[in-house]
């Protein structure tokens, strides 16, 4: 995959950018190293006031960074900009709770003093997707850094101009040099360079083909990773559900990101009851988005990043077909535009038990499931080889306990739209990966818990 901005509303290359040679990718990494030496000793004052001010360039240059990512990437312009804000909350969140956080804690023991205390570990390695392409780094990069770590980060290719801001943005807020650091490289760099023994612990945001590799050589080294990989997330509403907002709530949970979240709502799980109605309204509400620039502040749902991921989900669109799914609306991509555009669809019918209904849609495409009952909704949303987040509707409480209790995901939703937020820790279980990010878990994940036991 080349190094390259390719504008996926239009097709056309707009900037390319060589990969580093590996002279270069170890200069970059003795810097980080030079730079955690003397960065670990700052205090959380001085890390506080720079991601205070990178929160401060994010909202000043917010207009410019979210056409940035427009043009990578093909979100709507106006989700890049809620985007853009996101980051300078976190950036502020982590700014004034990392000190808590991340505070000595005193434990009863034999020992006349005994607390835990928690240490940066030294360069964290991030491997990023394009989906989000500011949030997944600040999301990261701001704990990470106020933990005392240092960060290098592996952007996905197609998303250089954005990998490049970000580092702008830290250095002018005013973090020391090799701080944090932007390595443009492919994804075949990325073993050796958790391999350096300089590298202390890796994240990932992607697919599971990346997660498993990555893991597999930090696993070799020793080496800690935190994975966030895919989802097909159960969006499950039932009887008494207030069907109007479900409907509304479910229609932008699946078209968030022009359907490219790994959060996004998947598969509706409607019990049969109201199962008619729930579709006959989700079709409306479908056939009423705009499809198109993703710039206009008209336009609900831009292109898909790339041409290969329109040619992936039109061909899982296929295979729902294939097994005897039924197409309500959309079901094909949009040929009179240039660009990678595919339009909201919805299929029904499709075999719960065929692979297809296993896999996630990358895109605007909701597949809708009707079922007997809560018992079955249950079943239908834990088979699955994911479990990141899940969203349930239901106004009996007996139902919501039961739902938050039984369902295997990372996150469970009641009656609202799976979300991240910085309060809240985010990640998934089974293939969706495993440790936290964001909240005080997340900052918990990249540092040393150490024991100190004193007499
Ligand atoms: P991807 O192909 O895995 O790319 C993600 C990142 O991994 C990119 O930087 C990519 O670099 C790199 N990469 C790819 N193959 C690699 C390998 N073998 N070893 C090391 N690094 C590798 O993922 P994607 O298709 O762009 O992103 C969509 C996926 O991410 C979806 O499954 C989505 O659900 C998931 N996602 C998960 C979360 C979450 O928080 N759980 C959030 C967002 C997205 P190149 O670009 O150079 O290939």
């Amino acid at each position: 995959m080349p190094i390259a901005t390719i504008n996926p509303a239009t097709g056309e290359t707009l900037k390319t950018f060589p990969e580093l040679t590996d002279t270069e990718i170890t200069a970059k990494l003795d810097l980080a190293q030079q730079a955690f030496v003397k960065y670990r000793q700052t205090v959380f004052s001085e890390r506080s006031q720079w991601l205070n001010q990178a929160a401060a360039i994010l909202e000043q240059e917010k207009a410019e960074l979210a056409r940035l990512m427009t043009l990578e990437m093909g979100k709507t312009y106006k989700s890049a900009i809620a985007e853009v804000e996101k980051c300078a909350v976190v950036c502020r969140y982590y700014a004034e709770n990392a000190p808590q956080q991340l505070a000595d804690l005193p434990v009863e023991s034999d020992a006349s003093n005994s607390f835990v205390c928690y240490q940066p570990l030294g360069i964290i390695l991030a491997v990023m997707p394009w989906n989000f392409p500011f949030w997944q780094v600040f999301r990261f990069a701001a704990p990470a850094l106020m933990a005392g770590n240092v960060g290098i980060l592996k952007h996905a290719s197609n998303v250089p101009q954005c990998a490049l801001a970000i580092e702008d943005i830290l250095s002018r807020a005013g973090f020391p040099l090799g701080v944090f650091q932007t390595l443009l490289v492919g994804a075949s760099k990325v073993n050796s360079i958790i391999a350096d023994e300089r590298v202390k612990a890796a994240t990932l945001t992607g697919s599971e083909p990346a997660g498993m590799s990555l893991a597999a050589a930090a696993g070799k080294e020793i080496k800690k990773t935190v994975l966030e990989l895919g989802g097909s997330d159960p969006f499950i509403v039932l009887a008494s559900a207030d069907i109007d907002t479900a409907v509304a709530t479910a229609t932008t949970a699946r078209m968030l990101n022009n359907g490219q979240s790994c959060i996004a709502a998947k598969r509706f799980i409607v019990e049969a009851a109201i199962a008619d109605q729930f579709t006959k309204l989700l079709l409306e509400k479908f056939q009423s988005l705009k499809v198109g620039d993703p710039m206009s502040p008209e336009t609900d749902i831009g292109p898909m990043a790339t041409p290969g991921i329109l040619q992936e989900l039109d061909a899982q669109v296929q295979k729902c077909l294939a097994v005897g799914g039924k197409i309500l609306t959309g079901g094909q991509p949009i040929t009179e535009l240039p660009g990678n555009y595919y339009p909201p669809t919805i299929v029904i019918d499709v075999p719960q038990d065929s692979a297809i209904a296993r896999e996630e849609f990358f895109g605007p495409v909701a597949l809708v499931f009707s079922v007997p009952d809560i018992d079955t909704a249950i079943h239908l949303a834990n088979d699955t080889p994911f479990g990141l987040g899940a969203s349930a509707w239901t106004k009996d409480t007996n139902q919501q306990h039961r739902l938050i209790r039984e369902i295997a995901a990372g996150a469970v939703f009641i009656n609202g739209m799976v979300k991240s937020d910085p309060r809240l820790p985010f990640g998934g279980i089974k293939r969706s990966g495993y440790g936290r990010e964001l909240s005080i878990q997340g900052i918990h994940e990249f540092v040393n818990v150490k024991t100190v036991w004193v007499k």
